[in-house]
Protein backbone atom coordinates (compact mmCIF):
# COMPACT_ATOMS: atom_id res chain seq x y z
CA UNK A 1 0.00 0.00 0.00
CA UNK A 2 0.96 3.69 -0.97
CA UNK A 3 0.24 7.29 0.11
CA UNK A 4 0.33 9.86 -2.67
CA UNK A 5 0.67 13.05 0.32
CA UNK A 6 0.32 15.71 -1.85
CA UNK A 7 -1.90 16.33 -5.40
CA UNK A 8 -4.52 18.55 -6.99
CA UNK A 9 -6.95 16.43 -8.16
CA UNK A 10 -9.05 19.31 -8.41
CA UNK A 11 -7.27 20.93 -11.41
CA UNK A 12 -8.90 20.91 -14.42
CA UNK A 13 -6.93 18.23 -15.79
CA UNK A 14 -7.14 15.41 -13.63
CA UNK A 15 -10.97 16.36 -12.97
CA UNK A 16 -11.20 15.53 -16.21
CA UNK A 17 -10.59 11.89 -16.16
CA UNK A 18 -11.31 11.38 -12.76
CA UNK A 19 -11.88 8.10 -13.34
CA UNK A 20 -9.30 6.67 -14.59
CA UNK A 21 -7.02 8.56 -12.38
CA UNK A 22 -8.54 6.48 -9.51
CA UNK A 23 -8.26 3.71 -10.82
CA UNK A 24 -4.85 4.26 -11.97
CA UNK A 25 -4.33 4.83 -8.16
CA UNK A 26 -6.08 1.51 -7.16
CA UNK A 27 -4.35 -0.43 -10.09
CA UNK A 28 -1.26 0.44 -8.11
CA UNK A 29 -1.71 0.10 -4.59
CA UNK A 30 -2.15 3.86 -3.98
CA UNK A 31 -4.81 3.66 -1.61
CA UNK A 32 -5.34 7.05 -0.28
CA UNK A 33 -4.36 10.96 -2.11
CA UNK A 34 -4.67 14.23 0.23
CA UNK A 35 -5.97 16.77 -2.11
CA UNK A 36 -4.87 20.34 -1.55
CA UNK A 37 -6.41 23.27 -1.16
CA UNK A 38 -4.33 26.07 -2.73
CA UNK A 39 -7.47 29.38 -2.60
CA UNK A 40 -10.68 29.82 -1.86
CA UNK A 41 -12.45 28.89 -4.80
CA UNK A 42 -10.92 25.89 -5.01
CA UNK A 43 -11.89 24.76 -1.58
CA UNK A 44 -15.19 24.16 -2.50
CA UNK A 45 -13.75 21.68 -5.39
CA UNK A 46 -10.68 20.07 -3.35
CA UNK A 47 -13.78 19.33 -0.46
CA UNK A 48 -16.08 17.88 -2.96
CA UNK A 49 -13.70 15.43 -4.24
CA UNK A 50 -13.26 14.36 -0.30
CA UNK A 51 -16.83 14.27 0.40
CA UNK A 52 -17.38 11.74 -2.69
CA UNK A 53 -14.58 9.53 -2.46
CA UNK A 54 -13.80 7.70 1.08
CA UNK A 55 -10.40 7.48 -0.19
CA UNK A 56 -9.49 11.03 -0.66
CA UNK A 57 -9.24 13.70 2.12
CA UNK A 58 -8.83 17.25 1.99
CA UNK A 59 -6.64 20.27 3.25
CA UNK A 60 -7.37 24.39 3.38
CA UNK A 61 -5.48 27.12 2.90
CA UNK A 62 -4.29 29.99 0.54
CA UNK A 63 -1.00 29.05 -1.44
CA UNK A 64 1.66 31.81 -1.57
CA UNK A 65 2.26 32.27 -4.78
CA UNK A 66 -1.03 34.72 -5.37
CA UNK A 67 -0.42 38.28 -4.16
CA UNK A 68 -4.02 38.80 -5.39
CA UNK A 69 -5.84 35.86 -3.71
CA UNK A 70 -8.20 36.43 -0.82
CA UNK A 71 -7.00 35.74 2.15
CA UNK A 72 -8.63 33.11 4.85
CA UNK A 73 -8.71 34.65 8.18
CA UNK A 74 -7.37 32.61 11.26
CA UNK A 75 -11.09 31.77 12.26
CA UNK A 76 -12.08 31.02 8.48
CA UNK A 77 -9.29 28.24 8.55
CA UNK A 78 -10.03 26.85 11.83
CA UNK A 79 -13.68 26.51 10.61
CA UNK A 80 -13.02 24.78 7.57
CA UNK A 81 -10.70 22.53 9.70
CA UNK A 82 -13.85 21.23 11.70
CA UNK A 83 -14.61 19.46 8.45
CA UNK A 84 -14.31 15.68 9.11
CA UNK A 85 -12.66 15.19 5.90
CA UNK A 86 -10.53 18.65 6.79
CA UNK A 87 -7.27 16.96 7.73
CA UNK A 88 -4.66 19.71 6.98
CA UNK A 89 -3.63 23.45 7.02
CA UNK A 90 -2.13 24.59 3.82
CA UNK A 91 -0.58 24.74 1.39
CA UNK A 92 1.21 27.96 2.89
CA UNK A 93 4.62 28.93 2.81
CA UNK A 94 6.84 31.28 1.30
CA UNK A 95 7.75 31.90 -2.57
CA UNK A 96 10.24 33.97 -3.72
CA UNK A 97 10.45 32.73 -7.14
CA UNK A 98 6.69 33.58 -8.47
CA UNK A 99 6.38 36.44 -5.96
CA UNK A 100 9.53 39.57 -5.50
CA UNK A 101 9.47 43.06 -3.99
CA UNK A 102 7.89 43.49 -0.54
CA UNK A 103 6.33 40.10 1.09
CA UNK A 104 4.84 41.30 4.03
CA UNK A 105 1.25 39.59 3.16
CA UNK A 106 2.98 36.42 2.27
CA UNK A 107 4.95 36.24 5.67
CA UNK A 108 1.23 37.41 7.41
CA UNK A 109 -0.35 35.17 5.30
CA UNK A 110 1.99 32.13 6.20
CA UNK A 111 1.98 33.71 9.78
CA UNK A 112 -2.22 33.17 9.87
CA UNK A 113 -2.14 29.91 8.92
CA UNK A 114 0.43 28.39 11.46
CA UNK A 115 -1.85 29.86 14.12
CA UNK A 116 -4.36 28.22 12.54
CA UNK A 117 -2.66 25.03 12.97
CA UNK A 118 -1.38 25.53 16.23
CA UNK A 119 -5.44 26.27 17.59
CA UNK A 120 -6.42 23.33 15.91
CA UNK A 121 -3.74 20.83 16.03
CA UNK A 122 -3.68 20.01 12.42
CA UNK A 123 -0.20 19.34 10.62
CA UNK A 124 1.15 22.10 8.15
CA UNK A 125 1.54 21.33 4.59
CA UNK A 126 4.53 24.07 3.83
CA UNK A 127 5.55 25.45 0.46
CA UNK A 128 9.12 26.81 0.10
CA UNK A 129 10.18 28.14 -2.68
CA UNK A 130 14.07 30.03 -3.01
CA UNK A 131 12.86 31.16 0.52
CA UNK A 132 13.98 28.71 2.89
CA UNK A 133 15.88 30.96 5.01
CA UNK A 134 12.26 33.20 5.49
CA UNK A 135 10.49 29.49 5.70
CA UNK A 136 12.51 28.38 8.95
CA UNK A 137 12.35 31.32 10.49
CA UNK A 138 8.94 31.85 10.33
CA UNK A 139 7.75 28.50 11.36
CA UNK A 140 10.43 28.97 14.66
CA UNK A 141 9.01 32.34 15.50
CA UNK A 142 5.18 31.32 15.21
CA UNK A 143 5.90 27.88 16.91
CA UNK A 144 4.85 25.96 14.28
CA UNK A 145 5.13 22.54 15.50
CA UNK A 146 3.65 19.54 12.88
CA UNK A 147 3.64 19.32 9.49
CA UNK A 148 5.08 18.21 6.04
CA UNK A 149 7.79 20.25 3.88
CA UNK A 150 5.99 18.87 0.49
CA UNK A 151 7.66 18.62 -2.54
CA UNK A 152 11.34 19.40 -0.93
CA UNK A 153 14.24 20.17 -2.97
CA UNK A 154 16.31 22.39 -0.31
CA UNK A 155 19.75 21.50 1.29
CA UNK A 156 20.43 18.63 4.00
CA UNK A 157 20.43 21.77 6.55
CA UNK A 158 17.15 23.38 5.75
CA UNK A 159 15.73 19.50 6.41
CA UNK A 160 17.64 19.19 9.60
CA UNK A 161 16.06 22.12 10.95
CA UNK A 162 12.57 21.28 9.72
CA UNK A 163 13.08 17.78 10.90
CA UNK A 164 14.08 19.24 14.75
CA UNK A 165 11.03 21.38 14.74
CA UNK A 166 8.75 17.83 14.14
CA UNK A 167 8.04 17.83 10.25
CA UNK A 168 8.39 15.64 7.93
CA UNK A 169 10.16 15.50 4.88
CA UNK A 170 8.05 14.67 1.82
CA UNK A 171 9.95 13.73 -1.74
CA UNK A 172 8.34 14.33 -5.47
CA UNK A 173 9.02 13.23 -8.65
CA UNK A 174 11.77 15.63 -8.51
CA UNK A 175 14.29 13.29 -6.92
CA UNK A 176 14.02 11.11 -9.67
CA UNK A 177 15.70 13.80 -12.04
CA UNK A 178 19.00 12.90 -12.81
CA UNK A 179 19.86 16.57 -12.11
CA UNK A 180 18.92 16.24 -8.65
CA UNK A 181 22.18 14.93 -6.92
CA UNK A 182 22.09 16.83 -3.87
CA UNK A 183 18.28 16.42 -3.37
CA UNK A 184 19.38 12.67 -3.75
CA UNK A 185 21.75 12.96 -0.91
CA UNK A 186 19.34 13.91 1.24
CA UNK A 187 16.60 11.94 0.90
CA UNK A 188 19.07 9.11 1.70
CA UNK A 189 19.79 10.98 5.27
CA UNK A 190 15.91 11.91 6.15
CA UNK A 191 15.36 9.43 8.91
CA UNK A 192 12.60 6.77 7.18
CA UNK A 193 10.18 7.44 10.22
CA UNK A 194 10.11 11.20 8.81
CA UNK A 195 9.51 10.33 5.13
CA UNK A 196 7.01 10.73 2.91
CA UNK A 197 6.47 10.81 -1.45
CA UNK A 198 4.36 13.19 -3.11
CA UNK A 199 3.32 13.80 -6.80
CA UNK A 200 1.96 17.26 -6.41
CA UNK A 201 0.46 16.43 -9.83
CA UNK A 202 -0.32 17.80 -11.88
CA UNK A 203 3.16 18.98 -12.08
CA UNK A 204 6.19 17.37 -12.04
CA UNK A 205 5.68 13.67 -13.47
CA UNK A 206 8.67 11.57 -12.11
CA UNK A 207 10.80 9.45 -14.33
CA UNK A 208 9.86 7.72 -16.92
CA UNK A 209 6.95 9.88 -17.01
CA UNK A 210 8.74 13.35 -16.98
CA UNK A 211 7.59 15.79 -18.79
CA UNK A 212 3.91 13.96 -18.61
CA UNK A 213 1.13 14.85 -17.16
CA UNK A 214 1.61 13.38 -13.40
CA UNK A 215 -0.99 11.89 -11.39
CA UNK A 216 -1.57 10.18 -7.87
CA UNK A 217 -0.70 6.59 -9.24
CA UNK A 218 2.87 7.52 -10.44
CA UNK A 219 3.78 8.21 -6.51
CA UNK A 220 4.87 4.82 -7.29
CA UNK A 221 7.89 5.80 -9.18
CA UNK A 222 8.77 8.37 -6.38
CA UNK A 223 8.87 5.80 -3.97
CA UNK A 224 10.74 3.24 -5.87
CA UNK A 225 13.53 5.67 -6.32
CA UNK A 226 13.98 6.54 -3.16
CA UNK A 227 14.21 3.04 -2.19
CA UNK A 228 16.87 2.40 -4.89
CA UNK A 229 18.46 5.79 -3.31
CA UNK A 230 18.38 4.43 0.41
CA UNK A 231 19.24 0.34 -0.46
CA UNK A 232 15.96 -0.61 0.66
CA UNK A 233 12.82 -2.56 -0.85
CA UNK A 234 10.44 -0.64 -2.58
CA UNK A 235 7.77 -2.44 0.42
CA UNK A 236 9.92 -1.18 3.17
CA UNK A 237 9.82 2.31 1.95
CA UNK A 238 5.78 1.79 1.15
CA UNK A 239 4.87 0.75 4.44
CA UNK A 240 7.50 3.41 6.25
CA UNK A 241 6.09 6.24 4.15
CA UNK A 242 1.97 5.19 4.29
CA UNK A 243 2.81 4.41 8.00
CA UNK A 244 4.31 8.13 8.38
CA UNK A 245 1.44 9.60 6.75
CA UNK A 246 -1.26 8.37 8.63
CA UNK A 247 0.90 9.41 12.00
CA UNK A 248 0.67 12.95 10.43
CA UNK A 249 -2.13 13.38 9.05
CA UNK A 250 -3.96 11.72 12.33
CA UNK A 251 -7.57 12.80 11.26
CA UNK A 252 -7.51 9.77 8.57
CA UNK A 253 -8.60 6.49 10.15
CA UNK A 254 -5.74 4.22 9.47
CA UNK A 255 -7.18 1.03 7.09
CA UNK A 256 -7.39 -2.07 8.82
ZN1 LIG B 1 3.74 23.62 -3.42
ZN1 LIG C 1 0.89 21.73 -4.28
Amino acid sequence: MLVDSHCHLNFPDLAARLPEVLANMAGNGVSHALVIGVSRPAFAQVLGLAEAHDNLWATVGVHPDDPEAEEYTQAELEAHAAHPKVVGIGETGLDYHWCKGNLDWQHQRFATHIRAARATGLPLVIHTRESAADTVRLMREEGAECGVMHCFTESWEVAQAALDLGFYISFSGIVTFKSAQALKEVARKVPLDRLLVETDSPYLAPVPHRGKQNEPAFVRHVAEHVAELRGLSFEAVAEATTDNFFRLFSKIPRPA
